[in-house]
């Protein structure tokens, strides 16, 4: 018997447990302290009316034998998998319903799709990006080539001819950095997939804060993109589904590699590994996707954008250099002078009683920065960009 030594090699989860210690420290020695908690991107608003109205139907369904269902198809029910394909429709994206799997949230999907693919393959990641990509690929012993996101390419890294990878995995609207690939970027990166062979992970669980629609919000409004990339949306920050659990992953058709068709590959994976997103939890995601959800969600999600002008325009104001907060809910500030991450964290807590995230948790080149996050509530939000622009730097 021999243990996968890989899941040694995983560094502490620490990031967000430090915060969580630091900040309960920091409220015993201050009882009296109202610290506001701008750092986990979880969503402090609750679902809206119309997903609550589905799921109530549902549960009803549910207690009566003629409405109630047991296992239902792995890759999701036909009504929700045809309202994703509308939605995807509205960005001129057509995908067939085969092409579209429901999943309980991104997050796993992203680190189980790697099932897919060898152990000898060289996975890029960019630096700083969310944590869980080096994870999930550090568990299955891949080699991880980083690939650096700077102040100088405006947290957009495009490829280097000279390096070769297998695997990439893109993020955009970034977490943490809030920077967003336009069009011409993006085709980049598909051609450069296509030339190396290699796959393109996209994750676009932040595509709904994208509010320039010059931008894309799906890597399959890139022509080839069909060809080398498969996309995870989530529902977790769209329409706070952080604790209902539900999102997709699209793999197209004409997704072939070495002869194999990853979208069948990923159905026989699911029928062998899954058994589905409950019933309930598929009724509330889809009524996201009718004009009243949508409505909804877009409030929603205006609310936090409105959240996210009120810290950006306090930077500015205070000549505070950051990125993201326009269409996305990540706000990415450089410590202001020259402090480090943890040392910047320290001192918004001390001075001005508020938790942020401090960037070197998300990498490398994220030492010096910094991530607000809009996710907030709008007084609290308020009310820590006034004491942060009463602080002294
Ligand atoms: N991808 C990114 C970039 C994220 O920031 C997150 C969560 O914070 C996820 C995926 C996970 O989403 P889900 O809640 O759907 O698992």
């Amino acid at each position: 018997m021999k243990i996968n030594k890989n899941h040694l090699n995983l560094v502490d989860s620490y990031l967000f447990s430090k915060i969580g210690k630091k900040v309960a420290d920091f409220s015993k020695l201050h009882p009296d302290a109202k610290i506001i908690k701008l750092g986990i991107g979880d969503v402090t608003l609750p679902l809206c009316s119309e997903v609550i109205k589905s799921m109530q139907n549902a549960v009803l369904e549910m207690s009566k034998k003629e409405t109630f269902k047991g296992y239902g198809p792995e890759h999701g029910y036909e009504f929700l998998r045809s309202a994703i394909k509308d939605y995807y429709l509205n960005k001129k994206v057509n995908l067939d319903l085969g092409e579209i799997f429901v999943n309980n949230g991104v997050k796993s999907d992203i680190a189980n799709i790697l099932g897919l693919f060898d152990k000898d393959n060289i996975v890029l990641i960019p630096d700083p990006v969310y944590p869980a990509y080096v994870d999930a690929n550090v568990m299955g012993g891949r080699i991880i080539k980083y690939i650096d996101a700077t102040e100088e390419n405006k947290f957009l890294p495009l490829p280097d001819e000279n390096v070769k990878a297998d695997i990439i995995y893109i993020c955009s609207p970034n977490n943490p950095t809030g920077a967003v690939y336009n069009h011409k970027q993006l085709k980049v990166w598909v051609d450069y997939a296509i030339s190396n062979k290699a796959v393109i992970l996209f994750d676009a669980a932040y595509e709904a804060f994208i509010s320039d629609k010059s931008l894309p919000s799906s890597i399959f409004e890139i022509d080839g993109a069909k060809k080398c990339a498969i996309e995870f949306c989530s529902l977790s920050k769209t329409a706070g589904f952080t604790g209902t659990r539900c999102g997709y992953t699209v793999i197209p058709y004409e997704l072939e590699l070495e002869g194999c068709n990853l979208n069948k590959m990923w159905e026989r994976c699911l029928a062998a590994k899954f058994n589905g997103v409950s019933y309930i939890v598929q009724k509330g995601a889809a009524a996201i996707f009718t004009d009243a959800g949508q409505n909804e969600v877009k409030d929603i999600i205006n609310y936090y954008k409105e959240n996210a002008k009120i810290i950006a325009s306090a930077l500015e104001e205070m000549n505070i250099f950051f990125t993201g907060g326009k269409n996305s809910p990540y706000i990415w500030l450089k410590c202001p002078g020259n402090m480090k991450s943890w040392d910047f964290f320290d001192y918004l807590l001390n001075d001005a009683n508020v938790a942020g995230t401090p960037g070197s948790g998300f990498g490398k080149n994220g030492e010096g920065f910094f991530r607000l996050t809009a996710f907030g509530d709008r007084e609290n939000t308020i009310e820590a960009v006034n004491r942060i622009k009463n602080l002294k730097f």
